[in-house]
């Protein structure tokens, strides 16, 4: 069982994810971004729970996850559901910024505590709605949602440029499917399975 972030980076170096991941694995401390108490847990590949019934994802996921977004340096790219911002300390290594937005307000205050000890400073936590983006960032040149949703926010859609990725886990009958999208002309095309995985639900807007 890996006990650093050199053990974990060599279990995610198997997972055949782009080179640039591994290293982000060996450059963002994953304790940096663990709840009081958790920091002992966080070498390990395994999910992390977090404040107010929320999860972080297990670690070998998010490198896939990342991986399947594409992300070239020079790219501006949106994460839905911050948590405590550990995926998006891994996105800043590769895209020079990085919008991250999360509804629940003790998580994107944490969140952005933790990315500015860290010394992250290409990234923007924003406390909102993910189902709507962040229309005043956009567009992205990529999007990756970290909690399932009942179906694909159509403003995720419009705020993603042209033959980029959407990354999105989608509920299902009995279990949770992660999918990468490209858009092309407009509309998602391509849909690729990547993996089944459970998420925390992506909340719906009021009134759904
Ligand atoms: N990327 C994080 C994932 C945290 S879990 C990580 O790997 O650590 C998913 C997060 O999505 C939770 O923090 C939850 O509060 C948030 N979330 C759920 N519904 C949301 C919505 N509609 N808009 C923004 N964030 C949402």
């Amino acid at each position: 069982m890996p006990r650093t972030m050199e053990g974990l980076a060599r279990l995610i170096a198997r997972e055949r994810v782009a080179p640039w991941i591994v290293d982000a694995f060996r450059a963002v401390d994953r304790a940096d971004f663990a709840p009081v108490g958790g920091r002992e847990r966080a070498y390990r590949d395994r999910p992390i729970g977090l404040p107010q019934a929320q999860t972080t994802s297990q670690p070998s996921l998010i490198a896939r996850m990342v991986d399947a977004c594409a992300i070239e340096p020079g790219d501006h790219v949106l994460e839905v559901g911050t948590g405590y911002g550990f995926q998006t300390a891994i996105l800043g290594r590769r895209a020079t910024t990085v919008v991250s937005v999360e509804r629940v307000e003790e998580l994107a205050g944490a969140a952005s505590n933790n990315l500015e000890r860290a010394g992250v400073a290409n990234v923007t936590v924003v406390r909102g709605d993910g189902w709507l983006g962040v229309r005043e960032e956009a567009p992205f040149d990529a999007i990756i949602v970290s909690a399932a949703a009942s179906e694909i926010p159509q403003a995720l859609v419009e705020q993603l440029r042209e033959e980029r990725r959407l990354v999105i886990p989608l509920r299902g009958v009995s279990d949770d499917a992660v999918y990468v999208f490209e858009k092309v002309a407009g509309q998602l095309a391509s849909g690729r399975l990547l993996t089944p995985a459970r998420f925390v639900p992506l909340v719906p807007p009021a009134g759904w």
